[in-house]
């Protein structure tokens, strides 16, 4: 597997009226060898122009574009090592299964025995040799996509990249595709770079998590970072749902901070300096907020019972905040329109 590395990468599109549209815009980024990297991000934000400038579909305005040690940004897609799962799947429709995935090898004049071999062990990892002779009009969106990704892993590439390939398909199955897409990914221990919009699929999927907005990435880290330690708004409210809070900082000692919600004090981690006085955000997360605790009482306006968890809204000073309680078997449940008592877990506060 290659490493990859994004320096000052941009991307300026001249519309047909002559308008620039800044899609890409200074990005910096390190995939390591073997990772699965995934760019999350609003429609629009910039992912597919990234990959595709990975892939050479697309030259940058600006910036280079490193696989391995080598700076590619002005080669050509086959000359890059890499190669890419579609949305669309993108097989030849006349084709059959193994021609389609057989079709790069071909084009690359390796030995028909060799080709035959490669294909049969990639059908065979992907649980498709019965499918050999059939063609894509034969086959399930589910089925087309496996042989989409069993034609990118014939190539063997140092990187694989995929662009959404899981939209088309139902709840269910993607649910499945991308349990399955990581397991094939870790066992072949290839470097991915992954695009998607849906958040659950890269929080499941991914070593490192990309935030895009508006051509910029506003945050990276595992999932487990992004989700607990939000560098702003934006990326709390894009990955997981968010309480956002007012609070004023009433003391700070080098670790830890001491924040005054409505007159209720907490003790949160501080991952930077803050000043007496300050005024935050503070973040909490919807399993964050205990059901039962006499801090605040408040009003309930939603109740839900979802099985795992209750689900609760309720009115906090103005504003809605949502309540996730887990595990409500045998506990009190309140209804709408009820006075409720909550409070906040420490350790759950995360402070903007
Ligand atoms: P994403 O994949 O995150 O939805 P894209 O990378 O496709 O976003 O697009 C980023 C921005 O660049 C959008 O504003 C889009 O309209 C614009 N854009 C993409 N391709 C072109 C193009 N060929 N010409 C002009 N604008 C483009
Ligand atoms: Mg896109």
């Amino acid at each position: 597997p290659k490493k990859v590395y994004l320096e000052d990468l941009n991307k300026t599109f001249i519309t047909a009226g002559k308008d620039k549209v800044v899609a890409v815009n200074d990005i910096n980024l390190k995939i390591e060898p073997g990772e699965f990297a995934t760019m999350l991000g609003p429609s629009g934000c910039g992912k597919t122009t990234t990959l595709r400038m990975i892939a050479g579909f697309e030259m940058p305005t600006k910036g280079n574009v490193f696989i391995g040690e080598e700076n590619v940004a002005n080669k050509t897609p086959d000359k890059r090592d890499t190669a890419m799962v579609f949305q669309n799947y993108a097989l030849f429709p006349h084709m059959n299964v193994f021609d389609n995935i057989a079709y790069g090898l071909k084009i690359l004049k390796r030995p028909k025995t060799e080709i035959k071999e490669r294909v049969e062990r990639i059908l065979k990892m992907m649980k498709m040799e019965d499918f050999s002779e059939r063609v894509p009009a034969q086959m399930s969106g589910g089925q087309q996509q496996r042989v989409s990704l069993a034609r990118a892993l014939v190539m063997e590439p140092g990187v694989l990249l995929f662009d959404e390939p899981l939209s088309n398909l139902d709840a269910k199955l993607r649910i499945h595709m991308r349990d399955e897409i990581r397991k094939i990914q870790q066992n072949v221990g290839i470097t991915s770079i992954y695009v998607t919009h849906d958040q659950e699929e890269a929080m499941a999927m991914s070593d490192k998590v990309i935030i895009m907005n508006n051509g910029v990435i506003e945050q990276q880290g595992t999932p487990q970072e992004i989700y607990q330690r939000p560098i702003n708004e934006f990326v709390a409210n894009f990955i997981g749902r968010a309480n956002i809070l007012d609070g004023q900082i009433e003391s700070f000692d080098g670790s830890d901070v001491i924040v005054n919600i409505y007159d209720v004090k907490y003790r949160a981690k501080a991952n930077r300096r803050f000043e007496t006085g300050q005024k935050v955000h503070v973040v909490i997360r919807p399993e964050g907020v205990i059901v039962g605790k006499q801090d605040f009482t408040v009003k309930v306006e939603k109740s839900v019972f979802m099985g795992q968890n209750h689900e609760y809204g309720v009115d906090f000073f103005g504003t809605n905040i949502e309540i996730s309680e887990n595990n409500p078997t045998g506990k009190t449940i309140y209804r709408i329109g009820e006075q409720m008592g909550i409070g906040f877990e420490e350790r759950a506060l995360h402070i903007l």
